[in-house]
């Protein structure tokens, strides 16, 4: 088996091959067949590339078959945005009278598809406590058809026993699906533990560089088809040049990471002593509640951590202000680093109780570390603290 690097660079070497070394870009809304048989082949080829963009278009297949390969799953679909892939996903699993179980811990979009949009659909919800295994175990039903698990989770990184909660599941006949999005397949394989379905915001590390909005679905091809089918109906489709954009991305995930475990790990440590913060959230730090299950199913912790300032809201939001190379922004995953503070961010978003009740403090600070100098990185925090204290 060849390496991640190794993947990342050549396992979609024979899709639409070119002696071009970097691949085409195939910016075109459509596809000409050569006779009628051949056309009506194309129109019902699931995930094929040569029919209608909308359907699929090489630049599409290409990141789908490097992302199924570092996933090791059966096959792989892009969309125009993270979201798109769980709606899409979402809306291909599951029917009115259905019960989908989520985190209570999760990205905001997530948190308002299980609050507002499938109930509306006549689909209910249970959000469970995803540091207790026995919580996925009680909210089960007969009507369950898929939980939605994020580990680690936006933005208090806790941690989710994938293989536990994919085992629960599949002995009651529902299905799983793993935002993938913060460990990345370099850190973390969902699927390798028996998770279903792994999505992502491919707009963070999978491209890395802050210039795309994209998602991807991996899983089995049997449940891609089903999804595919609605997908072409809901027609979230990823422009060909953004989709040449994430390749051009994933080639050098698996050297970017590193650097990003690295960063992430050597800030969560200055920190976490540092008389201006009273908590670091961070899986790789020995402190973290559940850092011998992080251990268990990841090979790094990433680079997102959430630092709490000690002194509340203003703190926080000096703390942000003073950094010199994380700029205030809602993004994470890039090369540059990132720094948000969701209580401030959120002001004209959620009402006071909605932001009590999200369970992130108002002194919280989700700092997501790009590929920058450690060094720096560390000096630049510490000063920030200093400031603050
Ligand atoms: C950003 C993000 C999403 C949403 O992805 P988009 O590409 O912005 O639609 C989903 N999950 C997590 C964990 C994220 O950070």
């Amino acid at each position: 088996m060849p390496g991640r690097s190794t993947v990342a660079i050549h396992a979609d070497r024979g899709i639409a091959p070119s002696r071009a070394v970097a691949p085409p870009i195939h910016q075109t809304a459509t596809f000409a067949a050569e006779d009628a048989e051949a056309f009506a082949r194309v129109a019902v080829d699931r995930r094929g590339h040569d029919f209608y963009t909308r359907y699929g278009n090489p630049n599409h297949a290409q990141v789908a078959a490097v992302v199924a390969e570092l996933e090791h799953t059966e096959a792989a679909m892009v969309t125009a945005s993270g979201m798109a892939a769980l709606t899409t996903a979402v809306l291909g699993l599951v029917s009115a009278g259905d019960h989908v179980i989520g985190q209570k811990s999760t990205y905001g979009g997530t948190a308002s598809v299980l609050l507002n949009l499938l109930p509306r659909l006549g689909i209910s919800v249970t959000q469970v406590d995803q540091t207790d295994l026995a919580a996925f175990g009680r909210a089960l039903s007969p009507r369950t058809r898929l939980i939605l698990l994020e580990s680690p989770s936006n933005p208090l990184l806790q941690i989710t026993d994938l293989g536990a909660v994919a085992g629960l599941a599949r002995a009651h006949g529902a299905l799983t699906m793993a935002d993938n999005t913060f460990a990345t397949p370099v850190n973390q394989r969902p699927a390798d533990v028996g998770v279903d379905l792994v999505w992502h915001s491919a707009t963070k590390y999978l491209n890395g560089h802050s210039d795309v909005s994209a998602g991807v679905l991996a899983g089995s091809a049997e449940l891609l088809d089903r999804i595919w089918d609605v997908a072409l109906l809901t027609g979230a489709v990823l422009g060909p040049f953004d989709a040449w954009l994430l390749l051009r991305g994933l080639r050098t995930l698996p050297l970017r990471m590193p650097r990003h475990n690295a960063n992430g790990q050597a800030l969560a440590e200055a920190l976490q002593d540092h008389p201006a913060v009273g908590r670091v959230h961070y899986p790789g730090l020995t402190t973290h509640p559940q850092h011998v299950l992080a251990a268990k199913q990841m090979s790094g912790f990433g680079g997102v951590l959430a630092v709490e300032l000690a002194a509340g809201f203003e703190a926080a939001d000096a703390f942000l202000g003073r950094l010199r190379y994380a700029r205030r922004s809602a993004g994470l995953g890039g090369v540059e680093s990132l720094a948000v503070h969701p209580a401030s961010m959120w002001r004209g978003m959620l009402s006071e109780q909605q932001i009590a009740e999200s369970g992130v403090p108002l002194g919280l600070v989700r700092l997501a570390a790009g590929t920058e100098d450690t060094e720096d990185l560390v000096a630049d925090v510490l000063a920030a603290a200093d400031s603050v204290k």
